[in-house]
């Protein structure tokens, strides 16, 4: 079977993408049958078992495949650029581990992950972009890349990239920022880049030196994102705002809280790190999740 069959076939309805839709539709968000379908298309894609061979991670040359779990249409639901139709491509595997993380199933990569050829992959990506055509009135789409940490598959994405260029697709990159040397490699062929700012009080350590350099080499493509908890301390905040204020003082920084219940921020906190923040520099936002709002994926 090949991935147009696997996609294609099969009247299983997914439930979780069955309440994102429930959820969708209670909430007046207007999103159409298609990309449902697509949804519910990729929960069958990923929970393909076929037993397949491992490759190497990003050292591996050629990158002949790499492990992907799910590939769906869906709306920017983060950062600057929420609500724009994308194409989200969700890579398996994450160096690291963050107490609030939302897609835990896609930090290891596990036996349900299905792994891909740069021809595969391309393949599935104009096929939704075709399903979904009317969506993107403004031409072809941004392709989000998201994990788990694509970087991890930094050697197959210096091989894909141009190829998904060459298709008039924009590479919108989601990364922890851990990895700068893996971003050399890819950084010309992707348009955007948002980088998260990772902290010791979630993440377990703290990766300021690598943030860092990763700023330092993506300053003038990327925006960062602090996700917000009841954990984060206040010397984060001043911490980050530092590294921005030295390295590249414009570039945009959204706050994002928390909307997990039980590590949600108190207000105040979201007021003294926002105030503070915007009193250093000079594009800061204060932003929710808006997926999690609308039940969207
Ligand atoms: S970096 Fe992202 S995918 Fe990895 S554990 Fe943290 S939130 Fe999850």
């Amino acid at each position: 079977m090949n991935n147009e069959q696997i996609i294609n076939t099969g009247k299983r309805q997914d439930k979780s993408a069955a309440a994102n839709a429930q959820n969708a539709n209670a909430a007046g968000f207007a999103v159409n049958s298609s990309p449902l379908t697509v949804l519910n298309a990729h929960c069958r894609f990923r929970n393909d078992k076929r037993k397949v061979k491992r490759p190497a991670f990003a050292n591996c040359s050629p990158p002949l495949k790499v492990p992907v779990y799910e590939i769906f249409f869906s709306y920017q639901g983060e950062g600057l650029y929420t609500g724009l139709p994308q194409i989200f491509v969700r890579f398996a595997g994450c160096n690291i581990k963050c107490g609030y993380c939302d897609t835990a199933y896609s930090v290891k990569i596990s036996d349900k992950a299905y792994y891909m050829s740069a021809q595969d992959l391309l393949k599935q990506i104009k096929k939704i972009y075709k399903d979904n055509k009317k969506s993107f009135s403004f031409g072809k789409p941004s392709v989000a890349l998201t994990g788990g940490e694509p970087l991890i598959h930094a050697g197959f994405l210096k091989y894909f990239l141009p190829m998904l260029r060459k298709e008039g697709f924009c590479a919108y990159l989601e990364t922890n920022a851990t990895m700068p040397e893996r971003l050399k490699k890819i950084l010309k062929f992707c348009g955007i880049v948002s980088m998260d700012f990772k902290f010791a009080s979630d993440c377990g350590k703290s990766f300021w030196k690598k943030h860092e350099e990763f700023l330092k080499i993506a300053k003038n493509k990327v925006f960062i994102k602090c996700v917000i908890t009841n954990k984060t301390k206040f010397a984060e905040i001043q911490k980050s705002v530092s590294i921005i204020k030295k390295i590249s003082k414009n570039t945009h920084l959204i706050l994002q809280p928390s909307a997990d219940k039980r590590s949600r921020p108190k207000l105040a906190d979201i007021y003294r790190f926002y105030s503070y923040a915007q009193k250093q520099l000079p594009n800061i936002h204060l932003m929710a999740q808006m997926h999690k709002v609308y039940g969207m994926r």
